[in-house]
């Protein structure tokens, strides 16, 4: 018998425990997580708030179906996260893909209710991850994992803004943001009465490393979305609570989505849940309408899934994690440029707050990509590994052309001595 793993043939070691930034295998040796795991440890491993939490609501109700009840930390992490985020009602699943697709069918769902259903169509950018189920893949411009994919609904055609390596070749000071005009072009060209919804992580994370776009940027899609009335939906999954430094990635320009896409924030890897965020404007209609939601999983709002994620908004909140990650992740940055200048090869640092990519590309003029027979990033993160640092392999395939970085997302109270020796590490696997 063989078990079925991510990487057949591999062998992984097994990690026996994992508290705060340290993951250990049964001979001791030691890794630091350098990754949160999947970017999602944001409050490292272990916690025993979050455990405490668990536990407690393990022994009063470890299961409640949401058409039968409703369970206090469901209900309390909805009201928090709405209070927190300017939000007006909440809804939990319980992984990235399935919040992303529940986004999708809400969008569509609302124009449906509001009288105008030919609005179906959802528009994505062609780099992006929004995850694997079949209709979120569909929507992410990440083309390893699309190539393995039969049948795909869709495809993302919007340029994704790159100002190292324009997808439009303008020139950073001329372009007035080409990279959303594009999306009206888009819009224009598809009619918006076929819209629902444009579909952003407003940093971009697994497929370009956090790859940060042109001030303005996120504003003008507002705008573009407002002016054709389009939703604006956020995966923030991986950006969400904290991870760039703010509660959300959106907050950095000061822009509202009307869904947003919480995940990996959420979880901090403690229990399966995500969910939606929807606005005023959403929820009302439905609710006006009294609109059946015909959307879940059986395993939706589970109450030990929310009590966990009350236990890590506790944590958050309490330690000042989200400021943290800000002023830490400034710090990190910063020893990274250090880093990378000192390289012999070109390299691009990109990210804020606890996310940062550091791009391996061929010269720092054209920023040109390694082929991506190379695996670049592959073979660093395999390094790292080696000298007991965990990091992310992230390949940005631009059109079947590799851009390669390593993914640097330690949770947010990783002490600072230990973000020294990733640094470190990271240097010697480079
Ligand atoms: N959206 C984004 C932005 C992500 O980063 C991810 C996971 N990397 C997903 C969606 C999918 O989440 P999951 O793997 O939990 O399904």
């Amino acid at each position: 018998m063989t078990l079925m793993m991510p990487r057949l043939g591999h062998v992984y070691p097994t990690a026996v425990s994992a508290i705060g930034s340290v993951v250990q295998d049964a001979a001791g040796r030691e890794w630091i997580d350098g990754s949160s795991g999947a970017i999602a440890c944001s409050i490292g491993h272990g916690h025993p708030h979050v455990l405490e939490g668990i536990h407690d609501q393990l022994q009063k109700a470890s299961f409640l179906y949401r058409t039968q009840f409703a369970s206090e930390p469901a209900l309390r992490l909805a009201e928090r996260l709405c209070v927190k985020l300017g939000y007006d009602a909440a809804f939990f699943v319980n992984s990235g893909s399935e919040a992303v697709e529940t986004a999708v069918r809400l969008a569509q769902q609302f124009w449906r209710e509001a009288g105008k259903p030919s609005k179906t169509q959802v528009l994505s950018r062609t780099i992006s991850y929004h995850g694997s189920t079949a209709a979120a893949l569909s929507l992410s411009g990440h083309w390893p994992r699309r190539r393995t994919a039969a049948a795909l609904t869709g495809t993302p055609t919007l340029p994704t803004p790159n100002c190292q390596r324009c997808p439009l070749r303008q020139k950073r000071d001329e372009c007035q943001l080409a990279c959303a005009n594009a999306v009206e072009q888009e819009i224009e060209r598809r009619g918006a009465d076929n819209i629902a919804a444009l579909l952003v992580e407003p940093i971009v994370g697994a497929s370009a490393a956090g790859l940060v776009p042109p001030e303005g940027y996120i504003k003008r899609l507002r705008e573009i979305c407002d002016r054709h009335d389009i939703l604006l939906i956020a995966d923030e999954v991986l950006t969400g609570l904290g991870r760039t430094g703010r509660w959300l990635a959106m907050d950095h320009e000061g822009v509202k989505a009307d869904i947003v896409i919480l995940g990996k924030g959420l979880n901090a890897g403690y229990f399966p849940i995500s969910g939606i965020l929807a606005s005023e404007r959403i929820n009302g209609l439905l609710t006006r309408n009294q609109a059946s939601f015909a959307l879940g999983h059986t395993h939706s709002n589970h109450p030990v899934a929310a009590a966990a994620a009350n236990a890590v908004l506790d944590i958050l909140e309490q330690d000042s994690l989200v400021e943290r990650a800000a002023t830490m992740g400034a710090y990190l940055g910063d020893r990274l440029r250090a880093m990378i200048d000192d390289m012999p090869f070109a390299t691009h640092l990109r990210g804020k707050g606890m996310l940062w990519g550091v791009e391996l590309v061929q010269d720092d003029i054209s920023y040109s990509p390694w082929p991506s027979e190379l695996n670049a990033a592959d073979t660093v993160v395999r390094h790292a590994f080696d000298l007991g640092l965990i990091v992310y392999p992230s390949s940005g395939f631009i059109n079947g052309t590799s851009g390669d970085a390593v993914i640097v997302a330690p949770p947010f109270n990783t002490p600072q001595a230990v973000l020294d020796t990733l640094v470190d590490r990271l240097t010697t696997a480079l």
